[in-house]
């Protein structure tokens, strides 16, 4: 059996244990966070991302038809402010998505609503909207691509937190944090242990930073072993301090939240 094979199995087994029923009568736990700590959300969705047969950009980002995704900040990529001072994104979700894991997927998005002026509402006849569906993998477009855009949550492997939350932020316009312009003051990319062809993931790309430090702790930052060829050796070591943790998997961080904030102007 290939390794990529047994974590395949190793993730269905997983997600087999913690589909256990939830009758009518309960709601959802306060601490449904994720259930697993052994595995940093790089790694799962890398993993989930494996059978998947879109072109997808470092690892999880929807390569555009259109446009160039890279440079995503004029306001058409972004989500449209109402009069009342709230952001409205509409979304559907497919039907195959069980009552569970759609109060996952809702418990997800409730955090934006408490901390930011977003609000997913489901979709009447907007145009322009988030279609969740359960494809092979977990990836998103990059902000607002206009019409109909797909962000998938495979039920196998991306219906966790820090995955859900991760996945909306990249809608929402956000890159990866270790692709920050500013990126190579904060941490050290080892070429030597990445495979050439996948390197084009660790390109930096000309983010607006909106004035905010590098996060360490953001939930868009991989992991230290995203896209190693070298086993157990690091692709992404953070500077000076080699000791600092990245690709956390709680959920969003204070700057995640604060960049939602000073994105939209809430
Ligand atoms: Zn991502």
């Amino acid at each position: 059996m290939t390794p990529s094979v047994s974590v395949l199995l190793l993730l269905l087994l997983l997600g087999l244990s913690q589909a256990h029923p939830l009758t009518e009568e309960e709601s959802v736990p306060e601490v449904q966070m994720d259930e697993d700590d052994t595995v940093d959300i790089t790694t799962r969705i890398l993993t989930s991302n494996n059978a998947t047969n879109e072109i997808l950009l470092e690892g999880d980002l929807l390569a555009p038809r259109t446009r160039n995704a890279m440079t995503c900040w004029s306001q058409s990529c972004l989500w449209k402010k109402a009069s009342n001072g709230l952001v409205m994104i509409p979304f559907t979700m497919s039907s195959e998505f069980t009552s569970w894991e759609r109060q996952k997927i809702d418990y997800a998005m409730k955090a934006f609503h408490s901390s930011t002026c977003l609000r997913f509402v489901p979709r009447q006849n907007e145009y322009d909207y988030i279609s969740v569906e359960n494809r092979a993998g977990c990836f998103s477009a990059l902000g607002k691509t206009g019409g109909r855009q797909v962000l998938s949550l495979n039920r196998q492997g991306c219906l966790y937190h820090g995955i859900i939350q991760h996945e909306i932020n990249h809608a929402l316009g956000f890159q990866h944090e270790q692709t920050r312009s500013d990126r190579d003051y904060y941490v050290r990319i080892n070429w030597e242990n990445i495979n050439p062809q996948m390197a084009y993931n660790f390109y930096k790309q000309a983010t607006n930073n909106l004035n905010t430090p590098y996060d360490y702790s953001s939930i868009m930052h991989y992991g230290k072993t995203a896209f190693s060829i070298q086993h157990g050796r690091d692709s992404i070591t953070p500077i000076p301090n080699a000791n600092v943790q990245i690709g956390q998997r709680k959920g969003m961080s204070y700057w995640d939240i604060m960049r939602i904030n000073l994105l939209y102007s809430c």
